[in-house]
């Protein structure tokens, strides 16, 4: 067996409050192994920042392990990480905002002109480096986002809701390009929504947690391809449809209905 990427033993998370404590995620264990598209989805409140914050090392769990590939995590080491938010540096171009990621990841001053053109030719923006980031569309900011995080090659990404504040199209279409960065290989994403649909058409596996406190209510294998057919046959298949209808039951069921 691979080494894991991720191993949650145990991990459950309290806030501490005024009013005491609030659970918020766990009790729970999980592996996640090279190669995999992780998943994770659940209503809103139910854990999934709070699950990315402790697998990050920014917050450590009031119980249990993490290890981020094999060792404690170190925030801001080992993993790239993709927000809801951009986050670019509105001062610098397109590229500059790729350069500084490539300097923060020690990647020579002579390199970097090369590298900052693949990495955007990987996010489909080869032509946008010499833009400002105020000058390109909500889309393309999120892309170049996207290629920042990739630049320290990093084992692990981690995307939290990156498409929520995205209009329908355009995060149509960043899901079928996201879909296409783990094929297979060493590296693997961790990926948390509330979107059911856009677990389904991304996941190579789909965790659906519980409401507060998260806990797994369903660890589930997506065998749909990965390759060779298109995003509208995938989301028209019987397969698809079928997984849609069960991991929507398994959410809808972890949503407590108001007494
Ligand atoms: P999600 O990302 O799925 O919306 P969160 O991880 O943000 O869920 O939150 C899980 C639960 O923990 C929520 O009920 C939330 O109110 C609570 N929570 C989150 N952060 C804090 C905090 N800093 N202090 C107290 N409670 C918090």
């Amino acid at each position: 067996m691979p080494d894991a990427l991720v191993e949650l033993l145990g991990v459950a998370h309290s806030y501490r409050t005024r009013g005491g404590a609030v659970p918020a995620l766990g009790p729970l264990d999980l592996r996640v192994d090279p190669g995999e598209f992780v998943v994770v989805v659940g209503p809103s409140g139910s854990g999934k920042s709070t699950f990315l914050r402790v697998v990050t090392g920014f917050e450590r769990p009031s119980e249990g392990e993490v290890r981020l590939l094999g060792r404690p995590p170190v925030p801001g080491r080992d993993v790239g990480i993709v927000f809801q938010q951009p986050r670019l540096f509105p001062w610098r171009t397109v590229a500059g905002n790729v350069d500084t990621a490539l300097k923060w990841a020690g990647v020579p001053r002579a390199d970097r002109p090369q590298r900052t053109l693949e990495l955007l030719g990987q996010v489909g923006l080869a032509e946008l480096g010499p833009r400002r980031t105020w000058e390109i569309s909500g889309g393309q900011q999120q892309r170049v986002a996207i290629a920042r995080a990739l630049a320290a090659r990093p084992r692990l990404l981690l995307m939290d809701e990156p498409f929520a504040a995205l209009d329908a199209l355009t995060r149509e279409r960043l899901q079928e390009d996201v879909r296409s960065l783990t094929a297979g290989g060493s590296q693997g994403v961790v990926f948390v929504t509330h979107s059911v649909d856009e677990a389904v058409f991304l996941a190579s596996r789909i965790v659906v947690l519980t409401d507060r406190p998260g806990r797994i209510a369903l660890d589930l294998p997506v065998p749909l391809p990965r390759e060779g057919v298109s995003a509208d046959e995938l989301r028209g298949s019987a397969e698809y449809a079928a997984l849609r209808g069960e991991v929507a039951a398994a959410v809808r069921s972890t949503v407590l209905e108001p007494s």
